[in-house]
């Protein structure tokens, strides 16, 4: 780090607030204080840079905590009028370099960052301009040869390149479908219809998502207009249909930038009136405005942009004068970096395409998710399936779970059998697991059968971890064979992939079994192998989350410690990211241990820490970090020993993590990855030596593996993946925990 050109850093949030930002700011100041690198926060976006004085001030440890639970932005955020000004930029450039600053970590939206580009572009000549004028010294010039950026982006439309998300927008779309499950419950007891504006000028990403995560019957976006002249008459017949077959609410989402074939806008008032005069529907219009922006954080906008904003510094350390500007985004599941201005452009040029009226261009560009996800809410709306094709087998596919509840099996459940019956054929629903397969407790479900369930929390087919024994295979032949089974979906946990994957090497033994298998990852655990996140894992956080922020709420009362247990088995994910999100300052993970070593240091920790005047604790513990130092144990032994110092309290936080509606991403994930599993086992089902596999997301992206890598990609022994992506992050926890001189 010698080498670096870059003097002090500066952080700012401008533009648009967006959830998500503080953790951001934290980050940057927390990173580089450990980098070693003095670090100010600039009050009130580009307007305190330009004003300067108390509005840009020298940050410590201190200054950035207990701010990542809190919604907008602690250190404020401005439009700003004299930043497009030559005369603004010039006084912003005088500031930066009276307090030494030449780094600069800019989160905003697209015109924050253009702004921000733009200042590094004139810096030379906004220098020289201050040495002629004298305001600064070629002393002083000489050590600020550039200036370096690095953008992240703060807006919760998800509407910039170069990153898959915006900080914000898991955020806002977990207002979103909490606002619309309210509305649907409403609309279902007066039988209503409702139309619901999301924001999104130019991107449809939160109405898209929004509509696929509350099984909405219809959406509106700015970059696919519906592809007929009389969209009205078809929205009419489909909502129709749905009354018919027996749904007592619609719900119509509206992007605010919603626009016809031809351009012209389709507003949420214009919807009401196609409503009322085609139907005689009484219509009630929901603008849900600026609620979409505010409110805490999601686990994920916090822990997001923790890793954004480690990796920000170690970019802008990095510089050198002639490196580009760098947007922190995330893609694939990975932190990355990409130029800043390619990624503003290909933002600006979507906008472009859907102004010039090319929608199929503004579609490719947003990419082959988004593609797959409006196809498949496409055919989800729909309230019957189409005509099946009469020179098609009809297939009898069975859909089952295995394992703990996990939030997110009736999202997926309910994708497989609606698109499994689209495609023409019997889908079947198997009740209570292997327990119900082995009982013969199949039924064939409809298209209404599933009504209702995609933001349901629980498992209306039942679930649990019941793994049969040898002796209960014929059963489950048997059973397969009388309902002429043709394909099964597991969607579970380690118990449903074990099985499966025992029926699936019984084929020989059971020709029952020789029907191709899937499994798909649904526990809130995170411990299944071939994929990075399971189903409910995300929902489990943000219920971990949303408690620990209550619990440091509750700990008015000072010098308080708390060690907090949560769920996971031998897999530390939960543990990890939860305290990642909540600022915990240390975690306990199985795949680590607990010595008594680690309780020492942790010990003389936490009382060096009292002592200096910390008033609250918080260690994360997951629960089979050490069969032998319990929670309990822990407690008292820094109970006893930490004295009148501080005292300690638990909170095992139990079932209530298995429980709760999904989250917009567990239900998104869920509808994804069942929709592959459904043309995984029609397509299988055609051969003659069908495949079984497990898949799941990897690197962002879908994969398949065969049955027989489950050996090879577990450590059965402790049943967890061998390869888990995130204990990477261990690095960053620690860094955000706790100050270099204390750390371990
Ligand atoms: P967002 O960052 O959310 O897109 P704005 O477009 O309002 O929000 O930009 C926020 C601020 O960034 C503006 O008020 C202005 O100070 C600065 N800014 C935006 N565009 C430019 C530009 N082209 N040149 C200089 N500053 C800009």
């Amino acid at each position: 780090m010698t080498s670096r050109y870059v003097n002090n850093l500066g952080v700012l949030t401008s533009g648009g607030d967006a959830p998500g930002m503080n953790a951001a700011v934290r980050s940057v100041v927390r990173t580089a204080l450990d980098r070693g690198v003095k670090v100010y926060a600039i009050y009130e976006g580009y307007q305190g840079m330009v004003d300067g004085g108390k509005h840009i001030r020298e940050m410590d440890w201190g200054s950035v905590s207990n701010i990542m639970n809190l919604g907008g932005t602690a250190i404020g955020s401005a439009r700003c009028a004299d930043f497009r000004t030559r005369e603004g930029r010039v006084k912003a450039a005088k500031n930066l370099i009276d307090h030494g600053i030449d780094g600069l970590a800019v989160i905003g939206g697209d015109g924050s960052l253009t702004g921000a580009n733009l200042f590094r572009e004139e810096w030379v000549s906004l220098v020289d301009e201050l040495v002629e004028t004298k305001q600064v010294t070629k002393k002083q010039a000489g050590k600020h040869p550039q200036l370096a950026i690095v953008g992240m982006v703060g807006s919760i439309d998800n509407d910039m390149f170069g990153t898959d998300m915006t900080i914000g927008a898991d955020t806002a779309l977990h207002r979103i479908t909490d606002a619309i499950d309210a509305i649907s419950s409403t609309a279902a007891s007066h039988q209503r219809s409702f139309i619901v504006e999301v924001m999104g000028r130019n991107c449809g990403y939160l109405a898209l998502m929004s509509a696929l995560a509350t099984g909405a019957d219809w959406a509106l976006i700015p970059e696919s207009p519906p592809n007929v002249d009389d969209w009205e008459a078809k929205m009419c017949e489909i909502l129709t249909a749905g009354r018919k077959a027996g749904r007592r609410d619609s719900i119509v989402i509206v992007a605010e930038g919603a626009q016809d074939r031809y351009g012209n806008p389709i507003t949420c008032d214009y919807v009401q009136k196609v409503l009322e005069d085609r139907l005689g529907e009484d219509a009630r219009v929901t603008i849900l405005g600026h609620v979409q922006r505010g409110g805490s954080p999601s686990a994920f906008d916090r822990y997001l942009t923790t890793l954004l904003g480690y990796a920000a510094v170690d970019q802008i350390l990095a510089a050198t004068p002639d490196t580009e500007p760098q947007l922190i985004g995330m893609r694939e599941n990975r932190i990355t970096h990409s130029s800043l201005m390619d990624s503003v452009r290909q933002t600006h040029a979507v906008a472009d395409y859907i102004a010039a009226k090319d929608y199929d261009k503004a579609m490719e560009m947003r990419g082959g998710s988004f593609r797959e996800n409006f196809r498949t809410l496409r055919t989800l709306v729909r309230a019957l399936p189409h005509p099946p094709d009469p020179n098609q087998k009809t297939l009898r596919l069975a859909v089952m779970h295995g394992g703990g509840p996990a939030p997110g099996m009736n999202t997926a459940a309910r994708t497989a059998i609606r698109l499994g019956l689209d495609k023409g054929h019997t889908m079947l629903g198997v009740d209570d697991g292997i327990t119900g397969l082995i009982h013969g407790h199949i039924r064939e479900m409809n298209w209404m059968s599933v009504h209702g369930w995609a933001p349901k929390g629980g498992a209306e087919l039942g679930t649990n971890r019941r793994i049969p024994k040898k002796s209960e295979f014929y059963a489950i032949a048997r059973q397969l064979e009388e309902h002429r089974v043709d394909g099964l979906l597991m969607i579970g946990g380690w118990s449903g992939y074990q099985s499966l994957y025992q029926m699936y090497n019984e084929r020989e033994s059971f020709p029952a079994f020789n029907i191709p298998m899937i499994c798909l990852p649904a526990t809130i655990n995170n411990n299944l192998p071939g994929s990075e996140l399971s189903i409910g894992s995300d929902t489990a956080l943000n219920s971990i989350v949303e408690v620990v922020d209550k619990i440091k709420q509750s700990a008015v009362a000072s010098h308080r410690c708390f060690v907090i247990e949560v769920m996971g088995r031998n897999c530390g994910y939960l543990a990890l990211m939860s305290g990642l999100a909540t600022g915990a300052e240390r975690v306990y993970l199985a795949e680590e241990g607990v010595s008594i070593g680690d309780l020492q240091k942790d010990l003389s920790d936490l009382i060096e820490g009292f002592r200096r005047g910390k008033r609250l604790g918080l260690l994360i513990r997951n629960e089979n970090s050490n069969p032998l130092y319990t929670t309990s144990f822990m407690a008292a032994l820094f109970e006893e020993e930490g004295g009148d110092l501080f005292d300690v309290r638990t909170a095992i936080l139990g079932h209530l993590q298995q429980g709760g509606d999904p989250t917009p991403f567990d239900r998104i994930q869920a509808i994804r990855l069942s929709r592959r599993c459904i043309e995984f086992l029609i397509e299988e089902s055609e051969k003659d030596k069908p495949a079984s596999a497990f898949m799941g997301i990897r690197g962002g992206k879908v994969q398949f593996f065969s049955m027989d890598n489950l050996p090879h990609m577990m450590d059965e022994e402790v049943e967890r993946p061998k390869e888990q992506w995130w204990l990477e992050l261990r690095q960053i926890a620690r860094v955000m925990a706790q100050p270099a001189p204390q750390r371990r």
